[in-house]
């Protein structure tokens, strides 16, 4: 169908500050040195007041998730509209996420406002998970969280995150978790935070991009960068084919290689159908185990199917049924060899047996520190040997038609449809499935801390498994390993 042409004038939206809705249009430009390095970020705002003048406010965490500064390393911040420049007042306020610095303009403000400000970038010697921005190449990649400061102006609801690549080296791109090169998101502006954001020469897995799955990779990686994408990709079909509930779901998965020694690590960002992984380039850390890093890979992109259990942390489930699918189902799809997966299920394993913390309830392990890392790792290794033996008690009672994951796979659709996956909701289908008597041992084991004795067949038939032992300090822990048959 054709409309009729309009005269220009006609379609001309005149400026009515009463009537428009607020908007916020965010553009970042990575800065770089002659050598064509990201030294930093700069950042400018574009934000559409609506209505009457007023003050306008901004926010940002101290510390982005308590680890990354922002808001104590802003520097050349202005906001100005029509009138120009305006000073602001800043002060610093407690939330529950820690504190929180804001800025508030020292008069009204009407129309078109321009917020700018700097960011230096985090450096590589920082650990944790990959939320701060690293130079990585001639690039630079993080987590949005870590360079937005957001207006709170009530009405708000279409927020744009752009970058603007114009000091980079010629050739850069740059993607954005949940969009493209740009994001739009709509409701609050806080939808904008923990996005993956990476931008510079970056290496496509694919080509056009706004595939289904797309993977990027920057800087100079331990691994050819095209087949570990390519690899990735088979996963990603393994994974929505297996899982089956979330059809072919959008997904980014963005390796940044920094010229710095680091070890594979990863985050994935569940909600928005992304993973940053992190690698140290070769120079700097060579040797590095190309099979670790298929390992975090397929586990950071398995927790994207494998979702969230209830509204709080559940490591037991969101943990350890990621291990369990991720290191199993390439194997059997033949994507990696059987031995890499018996060395990876051998790993986790020993995490849990090998831990002082084995017989810990999760209630305990869940209100240990964070930096106690041998302890928040048990129930990665315990959540896996668990669902590997359901996994064998399901396929036993089915003569192999259904698996774990058939089994679950209503679930997983109630839970798409808003009904949350809750502790009631989960022994139902246990009982369901392995009768009363599976709740039981599912209390006993997994929330109360009673050792898992792995079945002859848990992990398959391509895999057996023999006790072992092992020392730590003047401790000596009995577990298992797995070998290939
Ligand atoms: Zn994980």
């Amino acid at each position: 169908m054709m409309t009729a042409a309009l005269p220009f004038w006609a379609s001309a939206r005149l400026p009515d500050l009463g009537a428009a809705e607020p908007a916020l249009t965010i553009l970042l430009r990575p800065e770089t040195d002659e050598a064509h390095r990201v030294i930093g970020m700069a950042v400018e705002e574009r934000i559409a007041m609506a209505g009457q003048p007023q003050r306008l406010t901004l926010t940002a965490p101290v510390q982005f998730v308590g680890m990354v500064p922002v808001g104590s390393v802003v520097s050349d911040f202005t906001i100005a509209d029509a009138g120009g420049k305006v000073s602001t007042s800043v002060s610093e306020v407690a939330s529950t996420a820690g504190p929180v610095r804001r800025w508030t303009s020292v008069r009204d403000l009407v129309g078109e406002v321009t917020v700018r400000y700097r960011l230096p970038l985090t450096p590589f010697a920082q650990g944790g998970p990959p939320y701060g921005m690293k130079a990585a190449g001639l690039g630079v990649a993080g987590n949005s969280g870590s360079v937005l400061i957001l207006p709170e102006l009530a009405g708000l609801r279409r927020s744009t995150l752009r970058w603007d690549l114009s000091h980079m080296v010629a050739g850069s791109s740059g993607v954005i978790a949940g969009g493209t090169d740009t994001l739009i998101a709509e409701g609050a502006p806080e939808a904008l935070i923990d996005r993956w954001l990476m931008a510079g020469p970056l290496q496509a897995g694919q080509k056009p991009s706004g595939n289904r799955f797309n993977a990027y990779t920057l800087g100079a990686p331990p691994f050819d960068a095209t087949a570990m994408m390519a690899w990735s990709r088979r996963v990603y079909t393994l994974l929505a084919d297996t899982f089956g509930y979330l059809g072919t779901p959008p997904y980014l998965l963005a390796i940044r290689a920094l010229d710095a020694p680091s070890f594979a690590t990863g985050t994935a960002s569940v909600a928005n159908s992304a993973s940053l992984i992190t690698v140290g380039s070769p120079t700097y850390l060579p040797g590095q185990d190309v099979q670790r890093v298929k390992g975090t890979i397929a586990h950071e992109m398995t927790h994207n199917w494998v979702g969230q259990f209830g509204d709080r942390p559940a490591p037991w489930f969101n943990e350890g049924l990621t291990v369990y699918v991720s290191a199993t189902l390439p194997c059997e799809a033949g994507l990696r060899d059987w031995r890499d997966c018996a060395n990876e299920i051998g790993k986790w394993a020993r995490d849990y047996y090998g831990s002082e913390a084995r017989n810990w309830t999760m209630k305990r392990i869940e209100a240990t520190p964070f930096a106690r890392e041998d302890v928040r790792r048990v129930p990665y290794g315990r959540g896996m040997m668990y669902f590997a033996n359901l996994d064998a008690q399901i396929r036993a009672a089915s003569d192999g038609r259904r698996t774990l994951l058939t089994a679950l796979r209503p679930l997983f659709e109630e839970r798409r449809t808003g009904q949350p996956l809750t502790m009631q909701r989960w022994e139902a289908w246990l009982e369901r499935e392995r009768g009363l008597k599976a709740i039981t041992s599912f209390r006993e084991t997994v929330l109360e801390g009673g050792m898992i004795v792995p079945a002859p067949n848990a992990f398959g038939d391509r895999l057996r498994v023999r006790p072992t032992r092992w020392t730590n300090g003047n401790q000596t822990f009995d577990g298992y390993e797995w070998h290939v048959l």
